[in-house]
């Protein structure tokens, strides 16, 4: 038996506000605002033979309109065998819609419950599902990996709810609007017993008679944060509130790779308030998880791709946990919103980052998100629709097509900027996200909140800026704040020294050139070998960046010759830190290099994190090879990945038959 660390369950807060009636969440067919679910026990069995979730969910609903005569649930993928109100079954049906976002479960009141204010009312569905969405166009929330694909030789099963995937897993008032406070009494089917349940949640005792894991979360959650995994999964303790699960030949890696997470903390409570979930833990997942990390609450859920063995990729596990504030604590009402999640938790990583290494490095980060930003904005085209940073989701569309860096990015340099303006009038903006924080705490909030909570600290600010432009506006930002520099600038004078020798070796023969540059170069070669992996990240950004605002013809020489002098000098095909490989790849695809081929294969084979394989495979199909090259590989490796990879990935590809989504 898996000996689980010792837990402090936080305190159950009061009362969570519904949305007001009329409110509806453009990717859910619920109506939080007349049926809102107070808590959900969710009682649930991994089979992994065949590859199924039974489930039986029981729900307590505040009733906010007792007149309603039914009630509407978000699934997706589910078979739903009963429902239920103590002994009485109750009738439903299903809309049989083909929308992007699942479909509706309406399940018919009886009239002796529309009686009464406010009231209680508690129901029960059986049901069972592969959670992978069974072949709807939406997707689904569970990737089931076989024993070849896991390192421990046994099978694994995780969820990835983020966004509207938690209906394909249970029936669900599936929006951020709604936050529940949840348990779950946990089974894995025989023979696969012996392998570890972990969930977003605190462990607890079992009860008397019960099998299984149990778990409770007191604190009320939207139902994107509700996930699971189950595999052959050790521990090691970082802290005494944060341990590390992974799979045994991982484990000690992680606990090595993220030692500092009680350093990172201790900071954000310093700068955000009072961390009020108890433990915090995480989770290293198989390869194919898609994300770089989920802020799952109790347990952040990361990939591997982090496991770079010098922690320069630890900025990912600060940035997660600033959602304990931002998304978990505070979260925004719908995806429209999205931004008051990512934005604040990208400023709050950022400032945590300034505190625990220095200015300079938020500033090397801060670039690099604007150059990413300005990147995806001009790969948009004229189809600037997805670039807004509150977004114009419609009820017909699928949420994870706005899934971008619009929110993440746009809302940080608009915090950033406010954190400035704030401060020339003597405030800190830091001082007020956490009084922000506290007075939204375990609320559901949207845009005009926000406006409203700056505007009442902040009156003459507030009249003087920008906000339809910032938060309605397509394409670039309007203004950028300042940012330290000087790794920045450093990188910056690298890249320049770069591009001149590239246009002064362009006539030589490849041998030669390849001395001429090393000569030039000189001790520069071996100072950059001591640069840590963020700062090489950003000398192949600002690289890639100038190459690609090469807008007069024949200023910048860049041909397939060129990767091969930096692979020749700096030996890039060899670095396994995932953030500089991928830049690398890219660059090195831009030059139609050659010997990059093997790498690109390699790094999109073995892991199936979006933010890597989307734009290497959007790459070899637009820039280089070209071909059926993409296609093929992305054939070979299909069933590797997550299934929200896949449906991005073929979409992006053209291959669904819908337009390209980038
Ligand atoms: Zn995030």
């Amino acid at each position: 038996m898996t000996k689980y660390p010792e837990y402090i369950p936080p305190a159950i807060p009061g009362h969570v506000n519904p949305p007001p009636a009329e409110y509806q969440d453009p990717s859910s067919f619920s109506f939080p605002g007349i049926h809102f679910t107070r808590n959900m026990h969710i009682d649930f069995t991994i089979d992994f033979n065949p590859r199924l979730l039974h489930g039986e969910a029981r729900y307590t609903f505040l009733v906010k309109n007792p007149s309603a005569t039914e009630l509407v649930l978000d699934i997706c993928g589910l078979t739903i065998k009963y429902i239920k109100i103590e002994d009485k079954i109750l009738d439903y049906s299903i809309d049989n819609l083909s929308s992007p976002i699942g479909n509706a479960l309406r399940i018919r009141l009886p009239d002796y419950l529309a009686v009464g204010d406010q009231q209680n009312i508690f129901r029960t569905i059986g049901y069972s599902t592969p959670g992978n969405g069974a072949g709807h166009q939406a997707g689904g929330a569970l990737d089931w990996l076989k024993s070849e694909q896991t390192s421990s030789g046994e099978p694994f099963a995780f969820t990835q709810c983020q966004s509207i995937h938690a209906r394909s897993i249970v029936p669900c008032q599936d929006t951020s609007a709604v936050k529940a406070t949840y348990s779950a009494l946990a089974k894995v089917a025989p023979p696969y017993q012996h392998l570890t349940v972990v969930m977003s949640a605190q462990n607890v005792p079992l009860r008397p008679g019960e099998t299984g894991t149990r778990f409770e979360c007191g604190v009320p959650v939207p139902s994107y944060l509700i996930a699971f995994a189950c595999g052959l999964l050790e521990q090691r303790e970082l802290s005494n509130r944060c341990v590390v699960w992974a799979e045994p030949s991982v484990v000690n890696a992680s606990a090595h790779e993220f030692a500092e997470v009680e350093d990172m903390l201790v900071t954000a409570e310093k700068i955000a308030g009072p961390y009020v979930w108890g433990r915090y833990d995480l989770l290293v997942l198989p390869s194919s998880f898609p994300y770089g990390g989920m802020e799952n609450p109790f347990l952040t859920f990361v990939t591997p791709t982090l496991l770079a063995g010098d922690r320069s990729m630890s900025n990912v596990i600060v940035h997660e946990i600033a959602h304990a504030w931002s998304g978990n604590l505070v979260s925004c009402q719908d995806t429209r919103h999205f931004w008051l999640n990512e934005g604040f938790t990208v400023k709050l990583e950022r400032r945590i980052i300034r505190e625990m290494r220095s200015k300079a490095r938020e500033g090397l980060d801060g670039i690099a998100g604007r150059r990413d930003l300005d990147d995806l904005i001009l790969s948009f085209g004229d189809n600037l629709k997805y670039s807004t940073l509150v977004s114009q989701l419609q009820v017909d569309e699928d949420p994870d097509d706005y899934f971008n860096i619009i929110p993440y990015e746009k809302g940080y340099n608009v915090l950033l900027l406010l954190e400035q303006k704030v401060e020339k009038e003597g405030g800190n903006l830091h001082d007020w996200m956490r009084e922000y924080f506290k007075a939204n705490e375990y609320q559901s909030i949207n845009t005009d909140d926000f406006l409203r909570l700056f505007k009442e600290a902040f009156p003459n600010l507030y009249e003087k800026f920008e906000w339809d432009t910032w938060l309605y506006g397509e394409g670039n930002c309007v203004e950028y704040g300042d940012l330290d520099l000087t790794l920045v600038h450093q990188a910056a004078e690298f890249t320049d020294k770069w591009l001149d020798l590239f246009r002064e070796v362009d006539s030589l023969p490849y041998d030669d050139a390849v001395e001429a540059c090393r000569k030039q170069l000189g001790t520069d070669i071996d100072d950059f070998e001591t640069w840590d992996a963020k700062t090489k990240h950003g000398f192949l950004t600002d690289l890639r960046g100038k190459i690609a605002a090469n807008e007069s013809p024949g200023q910048i020489v860049w041909n397939g010759k060129c990767p091969g002098y930096l692979e020749d000098i700096h030996g890039f095909n060899a670095i396994k830190n995932s953030e500089v490989r991928f830049m690398w790849c890219r660059l090195a695809l831009s030059g139609c290099y050659e010997n990059v081929l093997d790498n690109v294969n390699e790094f999109v084979s073995m892991q199936g994190r979006m933010k890597y394989i989307r734009p290497l495979y959007a790459d070899m199909n637009d820039i280089y090879p070209k071909g059926s090259n993409a296609t093929d590989l992305f054939a070979a490796n299909k069933n590797s990945y997550h299934s929200i990879a896949v449906k991005m990935i073929e979409r992006d590809l053209g291959l669904d038959g819908s337009r390209k989504t980038r």
